[in-house]
């Protein structure tokens, strides 16, 4: 058979559609409709095709991806946490990642498999929204503050590296200062590596658009640049804190200056590395390399090579 057509080597694969939660500010219950798992063998075909076709990392993406649960060719509900395993079973599939992932839905099996399949990259996106178990009620998050971080407790029993991502929507109906304060609050307790947020904006047909007690735009964008600001000091300590740590990173874009690589370290760290003509990649596509961190900055980091690259390592 001829070869296949050369793909990227981190390739996306969709898992799961859908989603059941009904957070009331999130219109995806409703556009996207309810959960729906693809089975195990059409996840793991697609899977070996994107490896054939020189993956090394595949991101497991649906919209609550945590909630897998497709059938086995015996009919069995097979678990993420399962099809993570099954996946890290294929030799050339160095690198597995998952997004995005419910609190609710991260299970103690899922959690465990952070700590025992070493292809599993120690990185999870979980996020919150809000540090207020009011809002967090509001919301229909239906966990509380305290849930989120015993999750995020046992997730660093099992992998204690591991890098927590988060997603915040500040100015939500009825968040009060105090509110948003208990945000800021669980945002120190996580120390988060990277994080989105958001000014809460209401979206036609869900319920939270309906509510009274808007906050108004300039109480949010305040609350918004203050929040940014603790996340970006968080971002800042956690990649400050890499330096001198000994990765392996997946470089596969070319950076603007001559030699220089781009690409993510194992904690979905942006890394650019400048590579001399000893360790330069023989496949323009990139590949894996062993890198020491040797520099911060708030948005990425810096690697040095630490061995040449051979043919079977750059494919
Ligand atoms: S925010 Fe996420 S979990 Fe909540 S309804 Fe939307 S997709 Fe589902």
């Amino acid at each position: 058979p001829s070869r296949p057509a050369r793909g990227p080597l981190s390739a996306f694969l969709t898992v799961q559609e859908g989603c059941d939660k009904f957070c009331s500010f999130c219109v995806v219950p409703y556009t996207r409709g309810a959960e729906v798992s693809r089975p195990v063998s059409a996840v793991l075909e697609e899977a070996h095709r994107l490896v054939e076709a020189g993956a090394v990392e595949i991101t497991l993406i649906g919209q609550n991806v945590n909630a897998y649960h497709g059938r086995a060719a015996d009919g069995r509900q097979v678990t993420l946490a399962e099809l993570i395993q099954l996946l890290a079973e294929i030799p050339a599939l160095r690198r597995i990642r998952y997004t995005t992932s419910h609190p609710r839905d991260m299970t103690p099996e899922l959690i465990a498999a952070h700590g025992a399949i070493p292809k599993l990259m120690p990185y999870l996106h979980l996020p919150i929204q809000s540090g207020s178990d009011r809002i967090l009620k509001a919301m229909n998050r239906r966990h509380r503050a305290r849930e989120y971080l015993a999750i995020i407790e046992q997730l660093r029993r099992a992998r204690p590296d591991i890098a927590i991502s988060g997603d915040f929507i500040v100015g939500f109906p009825g968040e009060t200062e105090e509110d948003f304060t208990a945000t800021l609050a669980l945002v120190r307790a996580v120390g988060y590596a990277q994080a989105y947020s958001f000014k809460y904006s209401p979206r036609p047909g869900t319920p939270a658009a309906e509510a009274e007690d808007q906050v108004p735009e300039p109480v949010k964008a305040e609350r918004l640049a203050r929040l940014q600001a603790l996340l970006a000091e968080s971002q800042a300590a956690f990649n400050q804190a890499s330096v001198g740590r000994k990765v392996e990173v997946l470089l596969d874009r070319k950076g603007r200056h001559p030699g220089q690589w781009l690409g993510r370290t194992p904690h979905n760290q942006a890394i650019h590395v400048a590579l001399g003509r000893e360790n330069a990649f023989t496949d323009a596509r990139g590949g894996l390399m062993e890198v020491e961190i040797v520099e911060a900055g708030p948005h990425s980091v810096a690697g040095r090579p630490l061995t040449p690259v051979s043919d079977s390592r750059a494919a």
